[in-house]
């Protein structure tokens, strides 16, 4: 059985990091191939991931970075020519809710090519999100739900899916995050940094809802200058917030303070070692408020809402708005101890993986 597994972005990227291996150790008679479209193209947001996980993608399309819809349009033609070229799979598996996921979804549709969605049924329910639309697409034309969490599963009946064809397998994220726990724990990255276990905070800022905005824009900088009077802080910074802070012109602000540690986008060990040894983590990033959960590590999602509630419900995240006074009341919360410790939520043990290919060799 042939399985093409399409990946274009670095959270794609961190959540097939162990379907080869598994299927090399227990079903040899799948063969599986990585094409990567190239959305995310660069050393840092990109390359490094197959490095580290030793995973280089069989394929590369090479799409150009350009507006969304010429990117979509970019990864039709150049799948098209690749599978003319390769021959069809049995099965086309695409993760997550981006461009590439839906983009990859729609080219498994018009050539008769069952398609499979990891991290199907998740639900923001905010139409201003552009992932929440790939989501939907992408499930619209799936033949085989993977869940990781049970809302997936819930939303999915909601829209009236067939039952026989959604799975609750758990999260590969977490995969990743038990096969590697080694590499994790031997990264450098507390040194390379000078900073001490639990006395730091831990930044990520990305989408466009806060990054695109000069006003949501200048809240952040109004956070990190209020969180830099107590905390040390490690921001390693997107690319687009980056270009966004430049355009606004808002880097003189934050350019002089001692305690934030500005870096590039982190290697994932180097990462994954900051997330589990932070003192609490402030992002709006959809897969760090489950890695943290994992980790019960307390993280403050500065999101009006979530299509991973599991995090919120069971796990130690918490949905906020950049309100200084309410951030500080949680930090309170984290400091003397009364901040929720969440609980792993069901399946994310590290086999999720396994599930999901036993599912697929038998169907
Ligand atoms: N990540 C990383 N280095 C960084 C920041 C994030 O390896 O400097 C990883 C993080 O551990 C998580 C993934 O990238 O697995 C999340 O990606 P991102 O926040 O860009 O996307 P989202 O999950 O919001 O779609």
């Amino acid at each position: 059985m042939k399985i093409y597994i399409l990946v274009g972005t670095r959270p794609n990227f961190i959540k097939v990091t162990q379907f080869k291996k598994v299927a090399a150790k227990v079903y040899p008679q799948l063969i599986i191939k990585l094409i990567h479209t190239g959305q995310h193209y660069d050393e840092k947001m990109a390359a490094i991931f197959f490095n580290q996980f030793n995973t280089e993608p069989d394929y590369f399309l090479n799409i150009a970075p350009n507006q969304p819809n010429l990117q979509i349009a970019d990864i039709l033609i150049k799948l098209q020519q690749l599978v003319d070229e390769i021959g069809k799979p049995d099965w086309f598996i695409v993760p997550g809710d981006v461009n590439s996921t839906m983009a990859g979804a729609i080219f498994a549709n018009k050539n008769n090519i069952k398609l499979a969605h990891l991290e199907a049924g998740l639900r923001s329910f905010d139409s201003s999100m552009p992932e929440e639309h790939n989501r939907v697409v992408t499930d619209c034309l799936s033949d085989l739900f993977f869940v990781t969490e049970s809302s997936g599963l819930t939303n999915l009946l909601n829209e009236n899916k067939d039952k026989s064809k959604i799975h609750f397998v758990g999260n590969t994220m977490i995969d990743t995050m038990v096969a590697f726990e080694n590499e994790i724990e031997n990264s450098e990255i507390l040194n390379q940094l000078n900073v001490q276990a639990d006395k730091f905070v831990l930044l990520t800022m990305h989408r466009p809802a806060t990054v695109d905005n000069k006003e949501e824009l200048s809240k952040l900088i109004a956070l990190i200058l209020s969180l830099s009077k107590t905390y040390k802080i490690i921001f390693p910074v997107h690319p687009r917030t980056l270009k966004n802070i430049k355009d606004f012109n808002l880097q003189g602000k934050i350019e002089t303070v001692s305690e934030l540690i500005f870096t590039d986008p982190l290697d994932y060990f180097a990462f994954q070692k900051l997330v589990k040894y932070c003192q609490f983590i402030i992002t709006d990033s959809g897969g760090i408020q489950e890695e943290s959960t994992f980790r019960k590590k307390p993280c403050l999602t500065i999101r009006p809402n979530t299509e991973r509630p599991i995090t919120v419900i069971e796990g130690s995240n918490t949905l906020i708005t950049f309100d200084l006074l309410k951030i500080e009341q949680l930090i309170l919360e984290i400091e003397n101890g009364t901040y929720k410790t969440g609980s792993i939520p069901k399946y994310w043990d590290g086999k999720a993986t396994a599930r999901i290919l036993e599912i697929i060799a038998q169907a």
